[in-house]
């Protein structure tokens, strides 16, 4: 008997990981891919140092845009989550300590997921919009506990940054390539990869300067999606 389950296991484990994934693919919500608009999304916030240097290269060029926030670090630094609600930008879950959705069970996923919701709702005195699983790594549980919070799952379709650090020029370049109508453009504002806030500091002048002069409208999630 628990030959069998134990043979079974591997094809429960897939159906729970990539299974998860490909439906969460599937059912991502659409972008109209027609308008010239895409929207700049910050993961792994809010750092004390380099979130409020974004805030106000945000500020300064009359962007909005979208932060998925990790509620450990929310935690931490409630005043920079506040801040962005404040200033008009959309509030993402990233979860409570980044760690990936295919190391957990159902009952550490939705701890997870509460958790990190909870965080950003106190300190920004709003609840979160959306969710975006750490490096986009799903698991079956977790459609659940994001229906409960109506938070649809977000992932991206421009990654400047990814495991390892680029530097600005080439992250700018990267964007270059790959920007269509409808991208979702996705940035660390805090250290995940080390350096991430800094260089990103550096990179989003530019970056918004290419996106404008291509002829792309900046817009929150909330008006791409
Ligand atoms: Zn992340």
């Amino acid at each position: 008997m628990i030959g069998a389950w134990l043979a079974m296991a591997p094809t429960l484990w897939a159906g729970y990981t990539w299974g998860s994934q490909l439906f969460a693919f599937v059912n991502r919500p659409r972008v109209d891919a027609d308008r010239p608009v895409v929207a700049l999304t910050f993961d792994d916030g809010p750092d004390p140092v380099h979130t409020p240097r974004v805030l106000d290269i945000l500020a300064r060029e009359g962007v909005r845009a979208s932060f998925f926030l990790i509620g450990r670090r929310v935690a931490a630094a409630p005043e920079v989550a506040r801040r962005i609600a404040a200033d008009g930008h959309d509030l993402g879950n990233h979860t409570w300590s980044h760690r990936s959705l295919w190391a957990m069970g159902p009952p550490e996923t939705r701890d997870q997921i509460a958790r990190g919701n909870e965080a950003i709702a106190t300190a920004a005195g709003r609840a979160p919009r959306f969710f975006r699983p750490p490096w986009g790594m799903t698991n079956l549980a977790m459609f659940g506990a994001l229906r409960r919070l109506g938070t649809p799952c977000v992932f991206w379709t421009v990654q400047p940054e990814r495991r390892r650090p680029a530097e600005p020029d080439r992250q700018v370049a990267r964007a270059a390539r790959r920007v269509a109508p409808g991208a979702i453009i996705d940035l660390h504002d805090a250290d995940g990869v080390p350096g991430a806030g800094a260089r990103l500091v550096q990179a989003l002048p530019r970056l918004i300067e290419l996106l404008r002069r291509r002829g792309y409208a900046l817009a929150p999630l909330r008006d791409l999606l």
